[in-house]
């Protein structure tokens, strides 16, 4: 068993995502999952409280395959303050927290200067690694390829990154590498985009940060699909700093010890 083995990061119908839970966890038994998160978007508190609801009726006791019970809140605001509050978030047993249009569109005036446009995109993934305790995992960063910002990867210095990096360091925040960050950086060539990839996530290898994977699926067909995370693992050759909820690292104690360090 690996970290391979748990997809942190998937999506139901209680948010965007096409299949309800009873669906992925029929994929996550045929796809061999071990373990996985339930991570759908909440943008609100009432969206947060209402999730917690659904969570609330489901039978997990029973269920062929672990699960957890989080959430995936964005950040809010220019100073990375998350969209629900931190007391709600308390509530989830993981909390992943993206960059998405709520961010996005606060960043209209940058648009025709990339360099500026970057040095504030660095400044709030720093603002947000030090505002919010209660989320783990910062999901898919650097996703800032698509509209409306069209940001390639390029600008990101290993300076500007470096800076980044040292943020989540220092409070403990997870760097996500998810298996469809492609889809973030349209406007570039895969090849291009993955050797730029690559070059970031060295950086805050360099700096100390802890990894996780994630599928970031949307329907159950994608749940535990991650050949491209272990891609970058393995072209990387990450030194093991992966981080993998209690519940599942109790499961298998190869697994335990791989990221014991991460305690
Ligand atoms: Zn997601």
């Amino acid at each position: 068993m690996s970290i391979f083995d748990f997809d942190l990061h998937t999506h139901t119908q209680y948010s965007d995502g096409r299949n309800n839970v009873a669906e992925m966890l029929n994929a996550a038994e045929a796809n061999g999952v071990a373990g996985f998160v339930l991570a759908d978007h909440v943008f609100t508190n009432q969206q947060a409280e209402k999730l917690l609801e659904e969570y609330g009726s489901l039978e997990r006791d029973t269920a062929p395959v672990p699960y957890l019970f989080g959430c995936e809140t964005a950040v809010g605001t220019l100073d990375g303050k998350a969209c629900v509050s931190q007391e709600m978030l308390e509530k989830f047993e993981l909390v992943l927290m993206d960059c998405n249009n709520i961010l996005f569109s606060q960043l209209k005036d940058f648009s025709g200067n990339p360099e500026t446009l970057c040095d504030r995109l660095c400044d709030t993934l720093i603002a947000a690694a030090g505002n919010n305790p209660a989320v783990t995992i910062m999901a898919h960063p650097f996703n800032f390829g698509r509209n409306p910002l069209n940001l390639s990867l390029k600008y990101f210095t290993d300076e500007r990154v470096g800076k980044v990096a040292e943020a989540f360091r220092k409070n403990g925040k997870v760097f996500e590498i998810m298996n469809q960050m492609y889809y973030w950086h349209d406007g570039t060539a895969f090849a291009e985009f993955h050797r730029e990839y690559l070059r970031i996530v060295k950086v805050f290898d360099r700096a100390g940060v802890t990894f996780s994977v994630g599928s970031d699926a949307h329907s159950c067909c994608g749940i535990g699909n991650l050949p491209w995370c272990r891609r970058v693992v393995d072209e990387l050759k990450l030194s093991g700093r992966f981080f993998l909820p209690e519940v599942f690292r109790s499961q298998n104690k190869a697994v335990a010890e791989s990221t014991a360090a991460n305690k």
